[in-house]
């Protein structure tokens, strides 16, 4: 039987380009280019390698965000997934983590699934914590955080590494793992991918069809809230020290009142 391979990949705002609050205090996502976070190809990538092992593997790219998303989705359709999976629905705005968790457990259970592959963090939100409440949600194991990653016989095998040992972890089909940029470089999308990724189906969800309520999402229904923001002061312009026979002392005392030194 075909191993039914999910990737949750996140379309994320370009962290080059200007980024703000919108009134309400959510991050303005319709103002600004977005991408597919890059710890996302680190996991499109495992994905492709684990399905080029098995006899017969089937990759879907799931994403739950506004309609630009498609553009994540079908990136990760050019490194050469096979589907993709929209979530899309005017009340997702403000949906924190655990919202999220709950759209994308619902998305991955109405898909079929094996195993779900994560990144390690997203690029905005680097909370890393949405590998473990979905794992949690889907009532399977998660085995979090590999640098490699295998499956093979209904099991799924990765390394963990941490600053003093390396673990081999395992753990039974269906499972939930998240990769890091450890785990091997991304491929690019070759110009035939790119083409065959126009093709590829693209299938747009919305809450309704997850059967959930938009005050289980979306600001209503979020369990945290953001008090305040503010945009990040001008950068000022620079200390200029003038080496006249001083500048040793002028330059070591500026660090100490930065507390570098
Ligand atoms: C339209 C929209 C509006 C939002 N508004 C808010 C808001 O106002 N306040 C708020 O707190 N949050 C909001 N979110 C949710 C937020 O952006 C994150 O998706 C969510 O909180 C996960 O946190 P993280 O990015 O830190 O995930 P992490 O835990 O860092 O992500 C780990 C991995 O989980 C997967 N993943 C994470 N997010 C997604 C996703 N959306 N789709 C598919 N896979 C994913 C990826 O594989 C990623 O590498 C919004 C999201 C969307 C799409």
């Amino acid at each position: 039987m075909s191993l039914r391979i999910v990737v949750c990949v996140k379309y994320v705002p370009d962290a080059t380009g200007d980024r703000h609050f919108a009134d309400d205090l959510t991050v303005d996502r319709d103002d600004v280019d977005g991408l597919l976070s890059e710890l996302d190809e680190y996991a499109v990538e495992q994905a492709l390698q684990i399905a080029d092992e098995a006899d017969d593997a089937e990759i879907t790219v799931l994403t739950v965000g506004p309609e630009d998303a498609k553009d994540a989705l079908r990136k990760a359709l050019s490194m050469g997934a096979d589907k993709a999976v929209h979530v899309e629905d005017d009340d997702l705005h403000g949906t924190d983590v655990i919202g999220t968790s709950l759209v994308l457990a619902k998305a991955v259970e109405k898909t079929g699934y094996d195993l779900v592959i994560c990144g390690m963090a997203s690029t905005d939100g680097t909370m890393g914590v949405l590998p473990a409440l979905l794992a949690e949600r889907l009532g399977v194991p998660q085995v979090t955080l590999l640098s490699e990653v295998s499956v093979a016989d209904g099991v799924v095998k990765g390394r963990r590494d941490g600053d003093t040992a390396s673990e081999q972890l395992e753990a039974s089909l269906p499972a939930v793992v998240s990769v890091t940029d450890q785990s091997g470089e991304a491929r690019y999308p070759s110009f035939k991918g790119i083409m065959a990724a126009k093709k590829k189906p693209v299938e747009s969800l919305d809450l309704g069809d997850l059967d959930l309520e938009a005050d289980e999402v979306g600001l209503e229904g979020a369990w945290t809230a953001v008090d305040s923001a503010a945009q990040r002061p001008a950068r000022t312009a620079g200390t200029i020290v003038k080496d006249e026979g001083e500048g040793g002392k002028q330059l070591a005392e500026f660090l100490a009142s930065q507390k570098f030194i």
